[in-house]
C-alpha cells in the first residue's frame, strides 16, 4: 500500500521528476494533479498524461476564471476528448480578501454551479477549493445532490467538517492542521473513511519544526515539498492515535473509492 497525495500541483514544480522519485522512496506512490484552466490542462496532459503515478483532473480554478458569463464549453470539449481525468476540478469559491484579482463572488458562484452541473452529468467527483466560503459551497452543492468529491485543504471546525461528511464528501488534510487546532480537531474526529491527505505543493509547506517527524532519510530531502505528505500523515495519525501505516492504507482506500483508481 502506498501513499496517495490527493492534491499536488506537480506541473508548477521545477524538479517534479526528481521530487517524485524521492517521495516514492518514502512510500508515496500517487499524486492527483488538479486542473486550473484550459492551457494548464493541456500542459499537464502533455507532461504527465502517460505517467501511471499521476492522476489528472480538469476544471476552472476560482483564481483563474475567464471574464464573461460562465461558459463551460471548453471544459466539456476537453472532457469529451480526454477520458483520463479522474475528477472535475479544482473548482470552487475563494472569498479571501487578501487575494487581489479574484473575481467577484457572484461570478465565482456562476462558474462553480455551472461546473457542478457537468460533474453531475458526467458522474465525476469534484475537487473543491473553498476559502471563507463553506456556506455558499454547501448552497451550490444543493443544486446537484448526486455530486460528491473532496474539499481540498479543508479549514474549519468539526461541525463544519461534518456538514460536508453528511453531504457525502471527503476532506483533504494539508498544512493547516499544523496551524489551526480547530481544524486538527475536526480531522481527528471525522469518520476515517472520509480522510484524504495532500501537500498542495508548491503552495503550502509544513512548518519546519514538524519535519522532526520525518525519518532521517526524509529530512535529508526536506527541500522536497512532496515529502510534506509524510509529515502531514504522521501528525494526523498521532492526533487519531493510529499507526501511520494503517492511516496510509485507509487514505489509499478512500482515494480509490472516490476516484475509482
Ligand atoms: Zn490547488
Amino acid at each position: 500500500m502506498t501513499g496517495f497525495d490527493s492534491h499536488c500541483h506537480l506541473d508548477f514544480l521545477d524538479q517534479a521528476g526528481s521530487f517524485m522519485a524521492g517521495a516514492q522512496l518514502s512510500g508515496i506512490g500517487h499524486w492527483l494533479l488538479p486542473g486550473t484552466g484550459p492551457e494548464q490542462w493541456q500542459q499537464a496532459h502533455r507532461q504527465f498524461g502517460d505517467d501511471k503515478r499521476v492522476l489528472l483532473a480538469a476544471g476552472h480554478h476560482p483564481w483563474f476564471l475567464p471574464d464573461g458569463p460562465a461558459d463551460t464549453q471548453r471544459l466539456e470539449n476537453w472532457l469529451a476528448r480526454h477520458n483520463d481525468g479522474v475528477a472535475l476540478g479544482e473548482i470552487g469559491l475563494d472569498f479571501s480578501r487578501h487575494r487581489p484579482g479574484t473575481a467577484a463572488a457572484a461570478h465565482q458562484f456562476d462558474w462553480f454551479v455551472a461546473q457542478l452541473a457537468i460533474a453531475s452529468e458526467r458522474k465525476l467527483p469534484v475537487i473543491i477549493h473553498s476559502v471563507k466560503a463553506h456556506d455558499r459551497i454547501l448552497q451550490g452543492l444543493k443544486q446537484t445532490p448526486s455530486v460528491i468529491g473532496v474539499i481540498h485543504g479543508f479549514v474549519g471546525p468539526y461541525a463544519q467538517a461534518m456538514a460536508y461528511v453528511d453531504r457525502g464528501f471527503c476532506l483533504g488534510a494539508g498544512r493547516v492542521i499544523f496551524q489551526s487546532s480547530k481544524t486538527l480537531d475536526a480531522f481527528s474526529r471525522i469518520p476515517a473513511d472520509r480522510i484524504l491527505v495532500e501537500t498542495d505543493a508548491p503552495d503550502q509547506r509544513v512548518p519546519d519544526q514538524y519535519r522532526s517527524t520525518l525519518t532521517p532519510a526524509e529530512q535529508k530531502g526536506s527541500d522536497n515539498p512532496l515529502l510534506d505528505w509524510s509529515a502531514t500523515l504522521a501528525r494526523l495519525a498521532d492526533a487519531r492515535q493510529l499507526d501511520p501505516t494503517s492511516l496510509m492504507a485507509q487514505v489509499r482506500r478512500n482515494a480509490a473509492a472516490l476516484f475509482g483508481t
